[in-house]
């Protein structure tokens, strides 16, 4: 029986700092009229609790002096980051894996995502990166009533594999918080260009991560 090995997606498997991190930056603009730093979206990242790029948005207009209805956040957030055909800001997102990495991965361990995408979204970047690729479980926003940093979804892998190990790898305080829940090893990724890099060094820290690294191609060093 293979360990499992579960990869949160945004900042661990795919970039999307010219997507969701732009798309929040321009839905806030929209409605305030004021484009956010990226250091200020990852300010709040830091915090916890901002998993959902909707509410996020939400927040820093709010924040900004501007309420906006959740509906109206989530309808122009679509429309900067899906598009009218697909061609919005999702078309940014590049992948992280080098070739064969994921496959030698799969060779040691059974590989699944815990992810705040919701499915439709998470698909649309795997049927594009890695077709070839099985990646079950496959917890998406859907699949639990409380989002990270709720440690629900490991707890939901663990009841669907029983007795089995588990490894979580992810980039955000909620990601280690949820692992920490779950009581869950978890490898952190703190990318070299992470604007707020002692920051997430220091709350991974004190979830007791097991490791570090700063991209995904370097997680077979400390498997
Ligand atoms: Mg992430």
């Amino acid at each position: 029986m293979k360990d499992l090995l579960i990869f949160d997606m945004d900042g661990v498997l795919t970039d999307v700092s010219n997507s969701y991190r732009e798309a929040v930056v321009l839905c806030v603009q929209h409605f305030t009229g004021q484009r956010v730093s990226r250091e200020l979206i990852q300010e709040y990242k830091n915090q916890g609790g901002w998993n959902n790029d909707w509410d996020l948005s939400q927040q820093i207009a709010a924040d900004l002096g501007v309420p906006v209805p959740h509906s109206t956040i989530v309808a122009k957030f679509n429309e900067f980051f899906l598009g009218d055909n697909g061609n919005g800001l999702i078309t940014r997102e590049t992948w992280f894996p080098e070739p064969g990495l994921l496959e030698r991965l799969a060779d040691r361990y059974q590989i699944g995502l815990f992810t705040g995408r919701l499915k439709y979204e998470a698909d649309i970047s795997l049927n594009r990166f890695a077709p070839s690729m099985t990646f079950d479980p496959m917890i998406c926003a859907e699949h639990v009533a409380r989002a990270k940093p709720s440690p629900e979804g490991l707890h939901t892998i663990s009841a669907r594999f029983p007795g089995r190990r588990l490894l979580y790898v992810g980039d955000t305080i909620d990601d280690a918080r949820s692992a920490a829940g779950a009581g869950v090893p978890f490898i952190g990724i703190a990318a070299a260009s992470h604007s707020r890099r002692a920051d997430i060094l220091a709350l991974f820290a004190a979830e007791g991560a097991v490791a570090v690294i700063e991209n995904i191609n370097e997680i077979e060093s400390v498997l």
